[in-house]
């Protein structure tokens, strides 16, 4: 069993798709684990009209158990009907909040989750502060949803809002790429095995390539997606987030400040583009009609004449010691081929290849070794090597050494949000975004931003089923390079 903690949770946005889907599933297994026990209480509050019987049933059908210890947890939640910008309802919910520390023993410690539109993020913070809810008898952090902001000076506004209620380390960025399994895992297999540490540079990575594939289109989400786009939604955060993982030095310890260092310090070293750079090292799409697939500005929600891209793909480049001239390339889109994430590490070739040197027995050239990082939906690693085939002379053919969690164990994997909850309760930053990070970030995704709004694309331009437009190809060739993963043309 694990370690029991205490804490109150509210629930902004607490009757939200997010809130029954994902957040209320995560505590039950928190619950079932013994994170949480006797010493919680959770306050959803929302707009709408609740009575906590309701709310209790609601929560049940979403955790999709009606078992004893099912009922058990759900007798710990409350709803408290609230409209966040009414100052007034704070000092009803302030009044819950001590009369359940008191009744569960809570210690003062709090969390305040806000899972709703990110306009009120703000607004909620101001007054959680103003209207005394956060004290200083316990923990009160504040866990907030993305997006956060839409451009950098966006971003800075909203940060200034929180930074007038809340410290740094008291404000839990999500970036739920960051709670996945195989994310956590590039630290491990980078810092913990010298063979591939001592070989993670320029000298060795000829280059790496970052994928997210989609196989959905934008289903509900249409509204919200037009505004933002592919570069908003994946690559100011989980794509750079992954990125500079992948980039960072060794941090000095294994702690959320000392990994957080080094992936700000990353983070700088990366080349912010000036606009002819970025407009020929990005490329975006959109997607047009393919099998049972509406172009995208015929999906419900969309304007006839959106502009808004549902493919990006783009070289990065980071200006450093361990990385200069090697590139990251990186992309991400909807309804491609298929859907998973991964990242490919192409090594450099031998400089020499005395198999195909003049007069040498063997004609085939060397493959190039590749370490391919699967995060989902399968997770593992593999390496492509060279080694001798088995026929009669001497040949040489490439092998993979794979390994893949045992499907049985990945059940058992915690899911992204059980793991950032647990981590937020346990005060631990390491797997949410600092606002450096995410700063930094935003300043490299303007640039872009600001050259695409310049220019009318041509879209459509790519086919569901795709890896994304031709453009995505042209830019990596150009390069005398390709996508590991890449379909038979
Ligand atoms: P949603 O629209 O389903 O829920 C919004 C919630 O906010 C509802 O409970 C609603 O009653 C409440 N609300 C709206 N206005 C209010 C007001 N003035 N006062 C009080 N309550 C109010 O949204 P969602 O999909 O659950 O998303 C919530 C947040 O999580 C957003 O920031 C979103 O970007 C983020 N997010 C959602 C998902 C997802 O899968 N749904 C994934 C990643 C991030």
């Amino acid at each position: 069993m694990a370690s029991e903690r205490s804490a109150l949770f509210i629930f902004f946005g607490g009757t939200g798709d997010l809130a029954y889907r994902k957040l209320y599933p995560s505590l039950f297994n928190l619950y079932q684990k013994g994170t949480l026990r006797e010493k919680f209480a959770v306050v959803g509050t929302a707009r709408d009209k609740l009575t906590d019987e309701k709310f209790r049933e609601k929560v049940q059908k979403s955790i999709g158990s009606d078992s004893k210890e099912a009922e058990k947890f759900i007798s710990h939640f409350y709803y408290e009907a609230h409209d966040v910008t009414d100052k007034a309802h704070y000092s009803v919910l302030k009044e819950r909040a001590v009369e359940l520390d008191k009744k569960y023993k809570l210690q003062g410690n709090q969390i305040f989750y806000l899972s709703m539109a990110p306009n009120f993020f703000g607004t909620v913070a101001g007054y959680l502060r103003s209207e005394g809810l956060v004290n200083d008898k316990g923990f009160s952090r504040l866990v907030i949803e993305k997006p956060f902001g839409r451009d950098y000076d966006s971003a800075k506004a909203l940060n200034e809002a929180l930074a007038q209620s809340f410290d740094e380390e008291q404000i839990f960025r999500i970036d739920h790429y960051l709670g996945k399994e195989m994310i956590q895992n590039i630290e491990a297999l980078r810092f913990g095995n010298t063979i591939i540490e001592s070989l993670w540079n320029n000298r060795y990575i000829d280059n790496i390539q970052v994928t997210l594939s989609e196989k959905l289109g934008v289903e509900e989400r249409a509204s919200y997606y037009d505004k933002s786009g592919a570069l908003r939604d994946m690559v100011q955060n989980h794509i750079m987030q992954i990125v500079s993982l992948l980039a960072m030095e060794q941090p000095v310890a294994f702690t959320d400040s000392d990994i957080r260092a080094e992936k700000v310090k990353a983070l700088r070293s990366l080349r912010v583009y000036n606009v002819a750079e970025a407009a020929t090292n990005f490329v975006r799409g959109q997607y047009d009609a393919g099998g049972k697939i509406n172009p995208y500005r015929e999906e419900d929600n969309v304007p006839a004449d959106s502009n808004t891209e549902t493919f990006v793909a783009g070289k990065l480049m980071f200006d450093n010691y361990r990385w200069s001239g090697t590139p990251f390339y990186i992309r991400t889109g909807k309804v491609l081929a298929d859907k998973f994430t991964r990242v490919d590490v192409v090594f450099k070739k031998p400089l020499v290849d005395i198999f195909s040197f003049p007069g040498s027995s063997t004609s085939k050239p060397l493959d190039t070794n590749v370490l391919t990082l699967y995060i989902e939906p399968k997770a593992g690693f593999a390496l492509k090597i060279n080694a001798k085939n088995n026929d009669q002379g001497f040949q040489t053919a490439p092998v993979t050494m794979e390994y893949f969690v045992d499907p049985e164990d990945s059940k058992k994997t915690p899911e992204p949000y059980e793991r950032l909850l647990h981590d937020a309760l346990k005060g631990d930053g390491t797997n949410f975004s600092s606002w450096q990070e995410v700063s930094y970030a935003w300043k490299f995704v303007d640039q872009i931003r600001k050259v695409w709004d310049l220019q009318q694309p041509n879209f459509p331009n790519y086919t569901p089923g795709s890896m994304g437009p031709a453009a995505a190809d042209e830019l990596i060739e150009r390069d005398h390079r390709q996508w590991v993963y890449r379909l038979n043309k």
